[in-house]
């Protein structure tokens, strides 16, 4: 292929602070107010105009991973601390369905608008710096070390620097481009990408009859008539707190001839797209003719972007084995708790979803430290984790308190003059059970 030599430029300095939080997820939006709630001068940089990332902005919707899962239907909450602080702020404005049934667990279905007004609250309170519509592009080192980082915006190409970074893209991005090891899933076969959307006028009286499995059932009733094209067969429909919405999770997008498709490269995310807004109308049409109570439901809207589900993991001190998860290990060093099933979204492959029932794994803060590379810590469904282990592992209440312990640790990093992998995780876990988590 051939090249260009860019033009060499200077790059202004605009901003400099202690902690850089890149990407503005539940992972970000937790590390964030963290830290800005200790008093660290923290910076927040967003690629979208708005907080929630893959929760939001893909319409994930939902926050699975607070509850215990049983096959009894005795279900509790286990995940407190940021997690049961964001969901408690949802109760308050009516912006959550609690506890709806998934397999042997449960989630928590949210209205999106109300998840970004609480999200901007709490930034702004805990004096967070935002600069939203703006992307992350490149990092500044000193040998391993990242001390700065290159973003864009419409003011053009400008510098940050800063003292910790937390990585919460997602993506991986910013321990990538600073060289730290990675791997895509399992032998580079990754997730299936979803296009959700929201209906209303939905009437729940009727519709809400209906168990996954059932719609499952429906799904297949109409797939034998020849005439759906509808490429996922276990779609997940969720109500809303909006008392006649329905959350509808149901495409799954392949790349043709089953190659899989993956979201750090444009052309596949285009592919998809469309691709997801062709899906979206098929599930319309199945659910209005085939489900009681959609009768009359239209869509109101679709994701605002395609929903990741896995991209780059990014390397760490410790990898979350399948092991770990299924015989449910316990860590010295542990910064949460989760009985999430593994669920894992294989495109052509299905739907699998393997409960964890009656015990839980923790997820240990040396999942977050990316090898090679000094003065960053990942959060979110980045983080070290072998691929099933990472099926159960990348829901939001996992990622809120995995920036819940990046944010604080980053501040130890900043107030002791230390690097991440140097920091007494005895001190994070003890601040993270005084905010309210149970470890
Ligand atoms: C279709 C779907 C359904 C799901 N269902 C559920 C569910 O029911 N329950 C549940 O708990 N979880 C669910 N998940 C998983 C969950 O939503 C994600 O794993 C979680 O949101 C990950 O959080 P995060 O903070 O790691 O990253 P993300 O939510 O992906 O956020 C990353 C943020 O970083 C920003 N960003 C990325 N790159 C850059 C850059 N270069 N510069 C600036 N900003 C950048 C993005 O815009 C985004 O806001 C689902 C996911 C999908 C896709």
């Amino acid at each position: 292929m051939s090249s260009i030599l860019e033009e060499v430029k200077k790059t202004k300095i605009i901003k400099e602070a202690d902690i850089i939080v890149i990407g503005g997820g539940p992972s970000g939006v937790a590390a964030a107010v963290t830290a800005g709630e200790q008093g660290m001068k923290t910076i927040i940089v967003e690629k979208n105009g708005f907080f929630g990332g893959a929760n939001v902005a893909g319409y994930s919707g939902t926050i699975g991973g607070l509850y215990s899962s049983t096959e009894n239907g005795d279900i509790e909450q286990i995940v407190y601390g940021f997690a049961g602080r964001f969901l408690d702020l949802l109760k308050e404005k009516k912006g959550v369905v609690e506890k709806v049934k998934f397999g042997h667990t449960a989630l928590a279905p949210h209205d999106p608008f109300i998840w970004k007004e609480i999200a901007d609250k709490l930034i702004n309170n805990a004096h967070v710096k935002a600069l939203l519509h703006t992307s992350f592009v490149d990092v500044i080192m000193e040998e391993n070390k990242i001390v700065g980082i290159i973003v864009e915006n419409k003011d053009g190409r400008s510098a940050i620097k800063g003292k910790i970074f937390i990585d919460a893209t997602g993506d991986g991005d910013v321990a990538f481009k600073a060289g730290a090891p990675y791997i895509y899933g399992k032998d580079g076969v990754i997730q299936a990408m979803t296009m959700a959307f929201r209906m209303a006028n939905v009437d729940w009286n009727k519709a809400s009859k209906y168990s996954l499995e059932d719609i499952w059932e429906k799904v297949k009733e109409a797939d034998e008539t020849g005439i759906y094209d509808l490429p996922r067969k276990h779609p997940f429909v969720f109500p809303l707190p909006r008392k006649d919405q329905a959350m509808m999770n149901c495409t799954a997008i392949i790349g043709a001839n089953n190659k899989v498709l993956y979201p750090t490269k444009a052309e596949d995310l285009t592919y998809a797209e469309f691709a997801g807004r062709e899906q979206v109308r098929e599930y319309e049409r199945f659910a209005k003719e085939y489900l009681e109570g959609f009768e009359d439901a239209y869509i109101i809207d679709t994701a605002s972007e395609i929903g990741i589900r896995q991209s780059r993991t990014i390397l760490g001190e410790y990898t979350l084995k399948n092991e770990d998860v299924v015989n449910a290990k316990k860590f010295d060093t542990a910064i949460v708790r989760s009985a999430w099933p593994i669920e894992i979204h294989g495109g052509s492959q299905g739907v699998k979803v393997v409960n964890l029932d009656d015990n839980y794994y923790e997820i240990p803060f040396e999942v977050m430290l990316p090898q090679k590379i000094e003065g960053i810590m990942t959060v979110g469904r980045c983080i070290s984790a072998e691929h099933e282990a990472l099926a159960s592992a990348r829901v939001v209440a996992q990622c809120f308190e995995e920036g819940h312990a990046a944010g604080y640790a980053a501040t130890l990093c900043v107030r002791e003059n230390t690097m991440p992998n140097e920091v007494d995780v005895k001190r994070v876990r003890a601040f993270m059970i005084e905010n309210g988590s149970k470890l």
